[in-house]
């Protein structure tokens, strides 16, 4: 697979298009697990396609309901086990789909999360990290002047620098960027799972190469 190709692939794509990641099959499972282990369900697992490509970040819980569709095997185990009425479940570190599956050019979704995923919850004007919660969408470009809902025109802000830029750019403001917003791209992407699985081993050798 080429990188060109790859260049195409968002994991938010595959999340819409996989199958079993939603639905009456997902909750079913979830009711058979005991609530003890629900911070364990939430875990991150990797998600390779059948080529043994990284392309997408899941939970735990999704995974387990992907392996037992029988879309998806594990590649890669935590060890511990969780259990339901009848029996025990290995839980996944990494799982590949068992299918190829084409992903295709699809830009990921813009909405809020995705803005504040992309600037990594840091304001990008005093460039502080803050929780969701505390952080707004600022248009670098007010609407009133144009400014469109774009992936180059929205960034996370906190709102003391929002309420201090207020209907300027940032330029009129003495603000900053800390960088040039751009479209979430499969290299973004690729970075963030490095991010959330840098503790995790097993997800060393599907990602760092
Ligand atoms: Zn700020």
């Amino acid at each position: 697979m080429s990188v060109d190709s790859r260049g195409r692939y968002t994991p938010e794509a595959l999340g819409e298009a996989m199958p079993g990641s939603e639905g009456p099959t997902g909750s079913r499972t979830h009711n058979l697990l005991s609530p003890r282990r629900a911070s364990l369900m939430q875990e991150p697992v990797l998600v390779l396609n059948a080529t043994y490509e990284p392309i997408n970040v899941t939970a735990v819980r999704r995974a387990m309901v992907l392996m037992l569709k029988g879309v998806a095997q594990a590649e890669e185990m935590h060890n511990t086990e969780v259990h339901s009425a009848a029996h025990a479940h290995k839980v996944p570190s990494v799982i590949r789909l068992l299918a190829y599956r084409h992903i295709p050019q699809q830009s990921r979704a813009l909405s809020r999360k995705n803005i504040l995923l992309r600037d990594r919850n840091t304001c990008q004007f005093c460039v502080r990290v803050f929780p969701s919660s505390e952080l707004t969408l600022d248009h670098v470009v007010p609407r009133s002047r144009g400014g469109r809902s774009t992936w180059e025109n929205l960034v996370a802000c906190c709102y003391r620098c929002n309420n201090n830029k207020g209907d300027r750019t940032p330029e009129e403001a003495g603000l900053k960027l800390a960088r040039k917003p751009r479209p979430f791209t499969l290299h973004t992407s690729r970075q963030l799972m490095r991010l959330i699985g840098h503790r995790d081993e097993r997800w060393r050798k599907y990602l760092f190469y």
